[in-house]
């Protein structure tokens, strides 16, 4: 095993680097986080103790554009984790060809254990930190764990406080009424349903006859559960953190959602109106949810919960990365033996940070587009992507995300090697 998630996700650089067929330049560029910025962030309690967090952001790698990426409040936040998310959306955004390089943010915090108080003066605190660091032209943050709406809407303000002046473009996923798009909020979800049509096209899947099990039922985990319910494929399982049901009758995702909303907890119910009954289920854990004999494996929590330890027990025929860095670089090899495909995190759950794209367009020009446009927009750029990197990996007998990363390098190595690189300059 790599000796951290960052190693992690450098290896994965270099390895599939070579399938791209750039400079060596380009690879060792990638290798080098631009810049970070760590700050104590200190916020007064509730009960006037004042406690003092550690907050990040890390701008990647800016040869495409400004960096773009969440920030994430959990109590497993490190430096190591924010770095490999920021890497992470550099490949995500060449991906999906946006005009943005890759960063990513966190606060090492349990949100669970603030009040809505607490939580908005970590918010603006984060944002006092960072305020000289992202800017809409610079860095531009979004939701991720834990985070949403409405904390990027008292993020915002906080900047504009700071700067006196209106800038909604400095951070996506805000609500509608601050400047957000519509379609952002199934965005990831969507894309990744997006994802799973085209496959579904290619490996001729019938939806009634496909079991799909999702672990997380957030933003990503529920969008993309839903939607695909409402296409017709069978949701059997489903996860949070405090545990996972089964019914190989399937559920339904809107009661489940419907009584998370109210209680916090994933439970299998069926809701009529207000009412909802218990349905007949197992109540299994997330470790045995990973290991279900389904066809469609969606991990949509955290990182790292397939490893060399537990790949070789799962069954899915095909795996969609909708959380970032679910699968370990070590266990690759051992899914790609046992015929599993998988489409990876980096195209998978780009739909997030394309519609963030819109967000920021439509804030730089002033403009608000209507649902139908985001979705006809959203629903181009992913099937193109997943088409071009379908086809490259056919092509050049690739795994399909090393066809991602291939497509993704080559992207950015045009752009340095339209600067010069050692070939040229040594020619
Ligand atoms: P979220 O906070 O909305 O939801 C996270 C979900 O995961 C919750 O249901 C939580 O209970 C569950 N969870 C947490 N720990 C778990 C565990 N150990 N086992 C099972 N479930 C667990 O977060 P999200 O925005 O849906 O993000 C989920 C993943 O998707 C992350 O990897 C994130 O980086 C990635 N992602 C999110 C977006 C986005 O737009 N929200 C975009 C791209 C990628």
């Amino acid at each position: 095993m790599s000796d951290s998630i960052f190693e992690d996700a450098l290896n994965r650089v270099r390895q599939y680097g070579e399938s791209a067929e750039v400079s060596g330049d380009v690879i060792e560029s990638l290798m080098h986080p631009h810049s970070m910025l760590r700050a104590t962030l200190p916020v007064r309690m509730d009960d006037g103790a004042t406690r003092y967090f550690k907050g990040y952001r890390c701008r990647y790698n800016k040869t495409l554009g400004p960096t773009k990426g969440g920030i994430r409040f959990h109590p497993d936040v490190s430096l190591e984790e924010v770095q490999a998310l920021a890497l992470w959306m550099t490949i995500k955004c060449a991906v999906v060809g946006l005009p943005y390089g890759g960063g990513k943010g966190g606060v090492i915090v349990d949100p669970k254990e603030l009040s809505p108080m607490e939580l908005e003066r970590l918010s603006r605190a984060y944002v006092r930190a960072m305020a000289d660091f992202i800017g809409p032209h610079v860095d531009i943050p979004a939701p991720d764990v834990y985070t949403n709406a409405r904390i990027m809407g008292w993020m915002m303000d906080e900047y504009e406080a700071i700067k006196r002046i209106k800038a909604p473009g400095v951070i996506t996923g805000k609500p509608v009424r601050l400047g957000g798009s519509l379609g952002r909020d199934d965005a990831t979800g969507r894309g990744a349903y997006l994802c799973v049509v085209e496959l579904s096209k290619k490996r001729k899947l019938d939806p009634s006859k496909t079991t799909v099990a999702v672990q997380g039922f957030g933003n990503g985990g529920y969008h993309v559960a839903r939607l695909l319910q409402d296409a017709g494929y069978k949701i059997v399982a489903i996860s949070d953190s405090k545990g996972a049901i089964y019914s190989s009758v399937g559920f339904d995702v809107a009661s489940i959602h419907e009584e998370k909303q109210r209680t916090r907890r994933v439970r299998a119910v069926y809701c009529h109106q207000s009412i909802c009954e218990l349905i007949e289920h197992d109540a299994i854990s997330n470790d045995e949810l990973l290991e279900l004999d389904v066809d469609i494996l969606i991990p949509a929590a955290l990182e790292g919960v397939i490893t060399e330890r537990n790949a070789a027990n799962i069954k899915a025929r095909f795996i969609i990365e909708v959380a970032n860095g679910p699968i370990l670089s070590e266990a690759d090899p051992i899914l790609q033996e046992k015929g599993i495909e998988v489409v990876p995190d980096v195209l998978a759950n780009a739909g997030g940070v394309t519609v963030s794209y819109f967000e920021w367009v439509q804030n730089l020009q002033g403009f608000s587009w209507t649902l139908d446009e985001v979705h006809t927009r959203l629903t181009a750029i992913m099937t193109n992507a997943f088409n071009d990197i379908w086809d490259l990996a056919e092509e050049r007998g690739l795994t399909l995300r090393s066809a991602a990363y291939a497509g993704a390098i080559r992207r950015i190595g045009e752009a340095l090697e339209a600067h010069g690189t050692r070939d040229y300059f040594s020619s």
